[in-house]
């Protein structure tokens, strides 16, 4: 008999048999299509038998094995295996999670236009490389947005140019016209452009800091080895990313760059286009078209893409000849997934790196304490960039305004003095504030009454639409929206106040101080998709805005070269909290945010907003002392037996029957208890949102100082979890929670 064991996007922790008499060996790890129960699936053979411990009348057969792609090799189905088992997620979704929705359909992928479609793109020709920005005329705003974004990003496709502006099609048109931009075809994998057009961009001279740093990492080229590369913001990690991706290549394997916001992607890609401009390069996120991302993931997975840039997903790409994998950014937390499967792509990525036996490099100018420890002690290399690249470009100054009376809608007469050079002086700043909205919370004055959600236990944020004279109550937990009450539904005082700050709100107070100002606010409410926040990004480079007033969505990664002033509004929020990484959360922020500030030379000033001027995280932050932070962050840790000194498994519980979650979790708790030698399992407590669109949460915390132990307890904990079978009730394990 021959058999294929399958995996199924059911939850379960095994693999179903099926007949599949003309199956070989090769077919291991390909797609198949099966029947289950009245339903047909798409499944992924993991092993090849003779027998089966079902009896044979009950075999079904496999209706189809798609031998159109290649299998999944080996190495990563091991990396499957290793997931499933460390965070206890079942396989079968494990597997079929990590491959690209188009090869989960129950067809094969090629039909008749063969494995791969062309598109099309447009470049600048090298007159077009040859126009100077600053001599267009300033009205010339789209031209100058266009001109400015095909330099920035190389080639670009149709709708990417829709995006920039309506008019941005037409001018586009006449650009070719005017020979400044060519149209071509490429593959849709955007395999090597090939031409002549472009040559690669020249390697800056390395400085003797990643000189030294690239050496370190290519001489332990082949083999297995975690290196930390702490480097201060705009130090220049990313050259060091290029040196080393040039090296695996003239090796003949493959390198994979992860980095964590889908964002910082396309300028990740110009700039390895550019020094590249012949070697085949995919990305891979979730922004990308059904048949795009298919066509990107089986150029991977076919060695031919050797440059492979990609958000957490990627991760699980298959790469036959993977030499090399940098993790940018190490310390995001957009590194782990909140939901299904939460793995850390990083955790997997040093997985994998070990399993093949090669390097893996994260980078990082605000390293996650983790990380941090294994390298200082000695399990990780450490090495450190601790200047910026750029001749000149000093780190930013820091200065603290203590907030006064004197502030109006959260702006301090500082900062708007400091707006006001820069405006005089022709450079860009940036306001940074993590709220959008244009207030957190809308409050009646007179008995206290509070906006809150009806289905979450949160506050409505007050919403301003574009007119200004209509407002709107969101919930950014569950999405409710709703009109704010004319009068307070409790005492009737028709006073209601917005209180507090968001990024609306900060954007008008602007409009109000500098109304010749182009301000540009930047949140998820104006930057929803992917294209228009890098429309966005692209106007900052092509010098059509003064003022950026924006959440996180700019801190990150980013390179303004005229940005030259960055206003933190309120950093308070997170400075006594309960969470005990909002410490560390809001260092790397304000470091990250600072970070954009002067990078080119101009000198760069950040000032941040406090009540709390004298908090230690502020000194060190002025003296940019990522090392005496994290070490004082670190003996906290260790005397307070938090992580890296344990590890810890939080158990999510959530019902829509208050009561179920409740019960569930100190159920749980009860069952943990025998099990837990020398595993801490603390009480059973509401979630810190504890309710969630119309969800009750739960949880409970478990940790160990050794991995080792915790595993085999998780283990048998959720097997007696799963022999509960609790009605109503939705749990999971998160192993290394990143948020309690
Ligand atoms: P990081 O990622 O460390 O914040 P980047 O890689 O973005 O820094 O580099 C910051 C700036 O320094 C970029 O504009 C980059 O082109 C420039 N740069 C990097 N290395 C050098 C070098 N050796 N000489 C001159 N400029 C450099
Ligand atoms: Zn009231
Ligand atoms: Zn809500």
């Amino acid at each position: 008999m021959n058999i294929v064991r399958v995996v199924l996007d059911v939850p379960v922790d095994y693999c179903f048999d099926y007949l599949a008499p003309d199956a070989t060996l090769a077919d291991t790890g390909r797609r198949v299509l099966v029947p289950f129960g009245n339903r047909r699936l798409v499944g992924v053979v993991l092993d090849i038998a003779t027998t089966s411990d079902m009896r044979p009348e009950k075999l079904k057969s496999v209706l189809r094995i798609f031998r159109d792609t290649p299998a999944l090799d080996d190495h990563i189905r091991v990396v499957f295996a290793f997931c499933a088992d460390y965070y206890h997620h079942p396989i079968g979704e494990v597997v079929m999670n990590a491959l690209p929705p188009g090869l989960r359909r129950a067809k094969p992928v090629f039909g008749r236009n063969g494995p791969e479609f062309m598109v099309d793109v447009f470049e600048l020709t090298v007159a077009g490389h040859a126009i100077d920005i600053a001599s267009l005329p300033t009205r010339a705003v789209v031209k100058r947005r266009l001109i400015a974004a095909l330099q920035s990003r190389g080639a670009l496709r149709q709708h990417e140019i829709a995006t920039l502006s309506d008019r941005a099609p037409r001018l586009l048109k006449e650009l070719v016209t005017a020979g400044c931009v060519a149209r071509k075809q490429i593959p849709a994998t955007g395999t090597g452009t090939g031409t002549d057009a472009m040559d690669a961009t020249r390697p800056p001279l390395l400085t003797g800091e990643q000189r030294h740093a690239l050496d370190a990492v290519i001489a332990d080229a082949d083999r297995f080895a975690v290196t930390l590369l702490h480097g201060v913001t705009g130090s220049g990690k990313t050259e060091i990313y290029l040196h080393l991706v040039a090296d695996v290549l003239s090796r003949g394997r493959q390198a994979l760059v992860l980095v964590p916001e889908i964002n910082l992607t396309p300028q990740l890609e110009a700039t390895f286009r550019a020094r590249f401009p012949t070697t085949p390069q995919v990305s891979l996120h979730s922004h990308l078209a059904e048949g795009e991302r298919v066509n990107h993931y089986l150029a991977a997975q076919g060695g031919h893409a050797r440059i492979v840039l990609g958000t957490r997903l990627a991760v699980f790409t298959p790469l036959p000849r993977l030499g090399l994998i940098v993790v940018d950014e190490e310390h995001d937390s957009s590194f782990k997934q909140q939901e299904g499967l939460r793995y850390s792509a990083r955790d997997v990525a040093i997985y994998r790196a070990k399993q093949l036996g090669i390097p893996v490099l994260l980078g990082s100018a605000t390293p996650s304490l983790e990380s941090y420890h294994n390298a200082t002690t000695g399990r990780y290399r450490l090495i450190r960039l601790d200047s910026r690249a750029v001749p000149d470009a000093a780190l930013p100054t820091v200065r603290l305004v203590t907030t006064t009376r004197k502030i109006h809608d959260g702006v301090s007469p500082a900062v708007v003095e400091g707006l006001r050079q820069r405006l005089d002086r022709g450079e860009q700043s940036l306001v940074f504030i993590n709220r959008r909205g244009y207030a957190p919370v809308l409050l009646c004055g007179q008995c206290g009454w509070t906006s809150d959600c009806p289905r979450c236990s949160a506050r409505l944020t007050l919403h301003t639409a574009k007119d200004r004279a209509v407002q709107r109550l969101r919930c950014h937990h569950c999405g409710l929206e709703a009109p704010p009450p004319a009068s307070c539904p409790d005492c009737g005082n028709a006073e209601l106040r917005g209180v507090g700050q968001g990024t609306q709100r900060v954007e008008a107070r602007l409009t109000h101080e500098f109304p010749a100002a182009r301000i540009l606010r930047v949140d998820r409410d104006t930057a929803s998709s992917k294209a228009s926040l890098q429309g966005f990004i692209d106007r900052v480079h092509g010098d059509d805005v003064d003022i950026l007033v924006g959440t996180q969505m700019l801190a990150k990664g980013h390179d303004f070269p005229k940005l030259t002033l960055v206003a933190v509004i309120n950093a308070d929020a997170s400075l006594y909290s309960a969470d005990f990484r909002a410490e560390e959360k809001l260092f790397a922020q304000l470091m990250q945010v600072a970070g954009r500030a002067g990078r080119a030379g101009l000198p760069g000033e950040v000032l941040v907003q406090t009540a709390f001027a004298d908090h230690p995280l502020f000194a060190a932050l002025q003296r940019h002392e990522f090392a005496a932070f994290a070490d004082a962050q670190l003996r906290l840790r260790r005397e307070h037996h938090f992580p890296p000194f344990t590890h810890q498994a939080l158990l999510r519980v959530e019902s829509v029957n208050a009561e179920a979650a409740r019960d569930f979790t100190q159920r749980a708790a009860a069952l943990a208890q025998p099990l837990s030698d020398r595993v801490q399992v603390f009480d059973a407590v509401p979630a810190p949102l504890a309710r969630l669109a119309g969800r009750s949460r739960w949880q409970l915390l478990a940790q160990c100082a050794s991995r080792g132990r915790l595993q085999p307890f998780l283990r048998q904990w959720r097997n007696e979890l799963e022999a509960l079978a609790a009605r109503d009730v939705r749990w999971a394990i998160d192993v290394d929670p990143l948020e309690l």
